[in-house]
């Protein structure tokens, strides 16, 4: 199925800035500490999951961040084939905000060369464009509603 070519590597390393002498770094922070690969692409990625404090929805984990907001691993979970670039399977599961955001954020290795464009997601109450991949934001009604709004919401349930 593979049809690409593998690359010869004896031509001079210095393309990719790399020599032999480095040390391994994580692709994604560039620390060399204590290093894994990731399942689904092989790349040498922070082994710091385990630091993740349990919901505490922080971003500080460079496993956790490939492993969740990333094309690359949902597909590789999901068992889809091919690449993760042109798989439509993985188009279809994700709001095309979402799609963009997963192949082209921070915790990607490889992004998404031509992204789909998409409608920003705006607050059903304040408007605010909300940015899916990055804002917090509650669905109800299959409306969309900003941190802000959200927050409000819950305030006023609470003061019931
Ligand atoms: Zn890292
Ligand atoms: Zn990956
Ligand atoms: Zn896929
Ligand atoms: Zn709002």
């Amino acid at each position: 199925m593979a049809k690409k070519k593998v690359v010869s590597r004896q031509k001079k390393a210095s393309s990719t800035g790399k020599t032999a002498m480095d040390k391994p770094k994580c692709g994604l922070c560039g620390k060399s500490g204590r290093l894994t690969l990731t399942e689904c692409c092989g790349q040498v990625i922070c082994d710091d999951e385990d630091e993740y404090v349990m919901f505490s929805f922080a971003r500080n984990s460079c496993h956790r961040n490939h492993s969740r907001y990333t094309l690359c691993a949902f597909h590789f979970n999901e068992g889809h084939t091919g690449d993760w670039r042109e798989c439509d399977d993985c188009k279809g599961e994700f709001e095309t905000e979402l799609y963009v955001s997963y192949g082209t954020n921070e915790y990607n290795f490889v992004k998404l060369a031509n992204p789909p464009k998409f409608k920003p997601t705006r607050c059903a109450k304040c408007k605010k464009t909300i940015r899916l991949g990055e804002d917090g934001y509650s669905i109800s009604g299959g409306k969309y509603f900003c941190e802000r709004c959200t927050g409000l919401d819950i305030a006023k349930l609470l003061s019931k």
